[in-house]
């Protein structure tokens, strides 16, 4: 019997035992394609022998110092390459040990900043329905999942208020085009506004390309340019949460790249360091970060492991291979022909209802019927079924599943390191759609 508490509580999973580039290896001596990096995070694969030298420097160097008393060389290093060029006005990095510490930074700073400028009225979030920030308590009340909500409904913030996700998919009706829905999210965004008062709304906040709840969506031309300039119009911040989609899953270093619009505070984690160490972090526009220095002085916020040495070292050598190895480039070409591999092997499959994704970050998602894409019964558990039939074929891949109609859907994502060749491309289609097949 195992001591410690897993996801499940009822079964033991396969123990990992080492890993070494997309491989992972099992106790039982299985070797299992890591076809979705965890949870999109494994972004180099496993072992990069860079990566591990540049911890192993560090650590023989320092290992930790008090933020209270000192900086250090990796996480100047790290800011300086993520937000040296002031990529859409972001100019300060703070970095942190997850996605989730992320969000909660990201809102605490967009709070301070408009106590620090003379707006303490501003109290209130929009976020969105079918959205994950984290599991922390304020990262989960900005979270739109209701299933993940649910228990927690009692003592969660009611800071937060949510508006329908772009999710064309399922929700733009069949009489609208895709400008027409992008207008009627708009339209329900500023409705948001003004039912709680514009100058009341502090920030935004959504993920640019949703992760887990709803399995890679993109939102539809169109529809970030119009939250900003509604965010702008009524000075609220709009805050984006990449920690899934960004430091280049999507194809660009940044999602919010492909959008046309850059946001004011920007929550980056999983490929930030590419689970060679715990690091997640908030990446900050000259315009917020001035209003807390020239008020306060400081981020009324802090752990004690933010900026922590290793895992800076560990995230400055994953992004330094990711630009050595022009790796962005290689998630553009592998990422079409995942996208070609998956659309030829399960396009027309009966339950398989929509395959989307951008760069090397895509999902299938599971329907009992294509035409009415209605759900499966949840007591099936489909997608932990696919996730099964594939890590017996040597695959491993990552099971979510949203809310639609008050129910649970069933989607799989795979997001292969970015190091991918087109030969384990097409060995990971061939293993998911043979796990599918015998899932459903
Ligand atoms: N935000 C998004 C978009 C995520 O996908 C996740 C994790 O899946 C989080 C936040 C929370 O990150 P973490 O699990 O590192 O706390």
């Amino acid at each position: 019997m195992s001591h410690l508490v897993h996801r499940s509580l009822r079964s033991d999973p396969p123990i990992a035992v080492s890993g070494r580039g997309i491989y992972l290896y099992d106790a039982e001596g299985r070797e299992v394609i890591d076809g979705s990096g965890g949870a999109a995070v494994a972004c180099l694969g496993h072992a990069h022998p860079k990566v591990l030298a540049a911890m192993k420097a560090q650590m023989e160097k320092l290992c930790y110092a008090h933020t209270a008393l000192f900086s250090c060389e990796s996480a100047e290093r790290l800011a300086d390459i993520m937000v040296g060029h002031a990529p859409g006005g972001l100019t300060h990095a703070y970095f942190c040990s997850s996605g989730s510490e992320g969000n909660e930074a990201a809102l605490k700073m967009a709070r301070q900043y408009f106590l620090e400028i003379g707006q303490p009225q501003r109290t209130r979030f929009i976020a969105r329905r079918q959205s994950y920030h984290g599991n922390t308590l304020g990262a989960l009340a900005a979270g739109g999942n209701a299933m993940r909500r649910k228990p927690y409904l009692p003592i969660l913030s009611d800071a937060f208020s949510h508006v329908s996700p772009c999710y064309a998919y399922r929700d733009r009706r069949d009489d609208e085009s895709d400008e027409q829905y992008v207008a009627r999210l708009a339209a329900e965004l500023e409705a948001e506004f003004q039912r709680l008062g514009p100058d009341t709304v502090i920030a935004f906040i959504a993920e640019t390309v949703v992760g887990a709840t709803l399995g890679c969506v993109a939102a539809l031309p169109g529809y970030f340019k119009a939250v900003r300039e509604i965010c702008d119009r009524h000075g609220a911040l709009l805050i984006l949460d990449e920690v899934m989609s960004g430091v280049g899953r999507c194809g660009t270093l940044h999602a919010w790249e492909q959008e046309g619009i850059a946001p004011d505070i920007q929550v980056v984690a999983k490929g930030l360091g590419g689970g060679y160490q715990p690091i997640g972090g908030i990446l900050v526009s000259g315009r917020v970060i001035e209003g807390l220095a020239a008020g306060s002085g400081a981020f009324m916020h802090g752990h004690t492991y933010q900026a922590h040495p290793v895992a800076c070292a560990a995230a400055v050598a994953v992004q330094e291979v990711i630009r050595e190895e022009n790796l962005l480039e290689n998630v553009r070409r592998m990422g079409k022909r995942l996208e070609e591999r998956l659309t030829e092997r399960l396009g027309n499959h009966r339950h398989v209802g929509d395959i989307r994704g951008r760069g090397l970050f895509w999902a299938v998602e599971l329907v009992r019927d294509r035409a009415g894409k209605e759900v499966f019964d949840p007591a099936l558990k489909l997608n932990e079924r696919v996730k099964m039939e594939a890590y017996a074929r040597g695959l491993a891949c990552y099971p979510m599943g949203g809310t639609i109609d008050g129910r649970r859907g069933d989607h799989v994502i795979l997001a292969p390191p970015y190091t991918v060749t087109a030969g384990q491309i097409d060995t990971i289609v061939e293993r998911f759609g043979d796990a599918v097949e015998a899932a459903v």
